[in-house]
């Protein structure tokens, strides 16, 4: 059978291939477009995302709002997803096993939407999606070519929040997102130009 998103996203609500299955109080799945050109990837769901059913509706996720407006974009001309799709507990960093556990739907995930870019949020993700020994402070904003798609990494918002002085290098950062956006899919900005 094709693979299909509806046909993913009821495999992960069932999923108990790792122990966050068994304390989730809901999946969260992704948001988005799933016709998007560009996507983010955060590394998981904290507690209002686990409340909600939805990735980023936190504080950070209203940080990441605003990161997507600075360039012209939204969560209608996104996809969001995290690298595990359950709450690891008190919000600590999901372990490895958890990390390879449910890549393999990320992986089906990005398949489906087949972005040009992908822009990992945060160090977990960046060591999943470009390279397992990539170091966040030395190599955000730098573009790398995965698979054929575009990708980069910067800060996650939360990160953000917690050091505001990260913040003028991930300004830098967005700015080589649009630029990168406007290079190899400009249609995404078809309705500010
Ligand atoms: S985090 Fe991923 S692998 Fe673990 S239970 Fe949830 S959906 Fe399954």
């Amino acid at each position: 059978m094709d693979d299909s998103m509806e046909y993913l996203r009821e495999e992960c609500e069932k999923c108990y291939r790792c122990d966050l299955g068994k304390t989730r109080r809901n999946l969260v799945f992704g948001d988005g477009n799933e016709h998007a050109r560009v996507m983010f990837v955060g590394e998981g769901p904290g507690e209002q995302e686990d409340l909600q059913g939805l990735p980023f509706v936190g504080p950070a996720g209203k940080l990441l709002d605003d990161m997507l407006e600075m360039i012209d974009l939204d969560r209608t001309k996104v996809y969001i997803a995290n690298i595990v799709k359950c709450r690891p507990p008190r919000n600590r960093d999901p372990l490895y096993q958890e990390q390879d556990r449910c890549m393999d739907y990320l992986e089906r995930q990005i398949a489906l939407i087949d972005p040009a870019i992908i822009v990992c949020l945060g160090r977990i993700a960046a060591m999943n999606l470009i390279r397992d020994n990539f170091r966040i402070t030395r190599e955000h904003g730098m573009w790398y070519q995965i698979r054929g798609r575009s990708c980069t990494a910067i800060y996650h918002p939360s990160a953000l929040l917690r050091d505001v002085s990260k913040r003028p290098e991930t300004f830098e950062d967005l700015r080589g997102i649009r630029q990168q956006i406007r290079a190899i899919c400009p249609e995404v900005y078809a309705d500010v130009d």
